[in-house]
């Protein structure tokens, strides 16, 4: 009798159970679209994003400099995640990792600059104070030189322009002190500055006070850390801030602001020995041979036509290593990989599949000057033509607004990032024109040059730091992580869907 009781009870609790879970299915499957895209949209949570940055920027990944084993380990840990959300690889031979060549260099402790000052009898040393001061040239040869210091303005030899910053000045053996850029900008006369843009590479800039048989260089940018240049084994220099330089001007009867005024306005060299002597110490390891890595995953679009077409969601992986202390780089780039990797599982999880083809891709060598992004240009893995638009993502963790450069490039385009963020996220975000003539700064940069239809997002609105120690997870607002990967997922899902697409018109 009582074992006829629970027979029936459990019957009963069984009957109860199965129902239930039938009714949870059926309400699920009763989800209008929209209803399943919102629950996956809310899936996305700041705080796995923030943990995602908080990895990427550990001591574990050395800052991710690329060529180093700490990167291809920050590569291999954002595999692991993409291949358990099941999105394909798309790199070399089956993996997700595309190769390419890639030299690199090192920057240990022991690293220098100070000023030599007579006094009385003697010589004391000045010394500046890494990183507030001074910080080592990214690429670097190890050693130290003595020498004076002799000002060359822009650093730039342009006989079709009539000018030469070296005419007049003798630099060998010496360290030469130089402007970054060039004395015209971009924006305010677009057609002269194209004149002068080969002269505001970095790499030129080297290699020009090199052949003039320079064998230093304080190097007037930031001073912030920056590996974008040209190793020479024998040319040792450091970046170095306002502080250095207006000692270098010291005593001399000339301001630095105005000979820079100068040399804008009339287009004429003002170059000059300053009658300083300086010390630059650095030591580095420098590797020729390095091999740099593409990461690249792929969620194949469910329409057997529109699949192959494809949206790229992207941004670098990489960040400067140690300069000689650890640069995080929690903002730069950390923080979009960690918007990618929302973006990915989002879109692999959600009930809605994407009909064209998505790309997530994660660029190296960024920072060695967008070597990766031009690498994957001129060897993709799915046509260029195909590709409809490429979304870009470089320092989206600081601040509460949106940029979004080349938005007025392509309104169409825009058009989706607009309608997200009305529809979903609601954050001020301000488009913009992108000329794209000076040299590139963004691996949007050569997409755009490919033809690809571009926006790249960045955030702003808050106190960060660009290329210094401190660009770390403590600078972060995880909030903005989430918005982030909420509106590209929205706008992506939306276009990926669409029955046309074409923002080449
Ligand atoms: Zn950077």
């Amino acid at each position: 009798m009582r074992n006829k009781k629970l027979f029936s009870f459990l019957v009963a609790l069984t009957y109860c159970i199965l129902t239930f879970s039938l009714s949870v299915q059926a309400q699920r499957a009763q989800l209008t679209d929209e209803q399943k895209i919102l629950q996956t949209l809310h899936s996305i949570s700041s705080h796995e994003l923030f943990e995602y940055v908080k990895e990427l920027a550990s001591e574990k990944y050395g800052g991710r400099l690329t060529g180093t084993e700490e990167y291809n380990a920050s590569a291999k840990w954002v595999a692991s995640h993409f291949k358990k959300w099941g999105i394909k690889p798309a790199g070399d031979k089956g993996t997700y990792l595309q190769a390419f060549p890639n030299p690199y260099t090192l920057i240990l402790k022991d690293c220098e600059v100070y000023l030599h000052v007579p006094y009385k009898k003697s010589v004391l040393k000045k010394y500046y104070t890494y990183e507030d001061e001074f910080i080592p040239g990214a690429t670097s040869a190890s050693g130290e030189v003595t020498a004076e210091v002799i000002y060359v303005g822009y650093g730039a030899t342009a006989p079709e322009l009539g000018y030469d910053d070296y005419k007049g000045v003798d630099v060998k053996g010496k360290i030469v002190l130089m402007e970054r850029e060039a004395p015209v900008s971009s924006n305010a006369d677009p057609e002269l500055f194209k004149k002068w843009r080969p002269y505001s590479f970095h790499q030129y800039k080297l290699e020009n006070a090199v052949k003039h048989g320079a064998r230093g260089m304080l190097y007037n940018y930031g001073p912030i850390s920056n590996p974008n240049n040209s190793y020479d084994k024998n040319f040792i220099y450091s970046h170095v801030g306002s502080v250095v330089v207006e000692d270098m001007f010291a005593g001399t009867g000339k301001k630095h602001s105005d000979v820079v005024a100068k040399i804008r306005k009339t287009l004429k060299p003002q170059s000059f020995s300053t009658g300083k002597t300086v010390t630059i110490k650095n030591t580095t390891e420098h590797h020729p041979d390095g091999i740099a890595y593409n990461l690249i995953g792929i969620l194949e679009g469910s329409d057997p036509e529109l699949k192959d077409e494809l949206i790229i969601i992207g941004g670098h992986l990489d960040h400067l290593g140690y300069c000689y202390e650890l640069m995080p780089g929690a903002n730069d780039n950390a923080s979009s990989i960690a918007v990618i990797m929302g973006i990915a599982e989002a879109l692999a999880d959600c009930p809605i599949k994407p009909r064209r083809s998505v790309m997530f891709l994660c660029f190296g060598a960024e920072e060695q000057g967008v070597v990766g992004s031009q690498y994957y240009c001129d060897h993709p893995v799915f046509p260029l033509e195909k590709t409809i638009g490429f979304v870009n993502m470089d320092g989206v963790g600081c601040g509460d607004k949106v940029s979004a450069l080349a938005a007025e490039n392509f309104p169409e385009f825009w058009e989706f990032i607009k309608k997200a963020n009305e529809k979903y996220i609601h954050r001020m975000i301000r488009p913009s024109y992108f000329s794209n003539i000076a040299r590139p700064r963004l691996d949007a940069a050569r997409f755009m040059w490919k033809g690809v239809p571009t926006i790249s997002f960045g955030v702003y609105g808050s106190r960060s730091y660009y290329h210094v120690t401190k660009d770390d997870i403590d600078t972060i607002t995880p909030e903005i992580l989430e918005d982030m990967a909420q509106l590209i997922f929205a706008a992506v899902l939306d276009m990926a869907n669409q029955d046309s697409l074409d923002f080449r018109k």
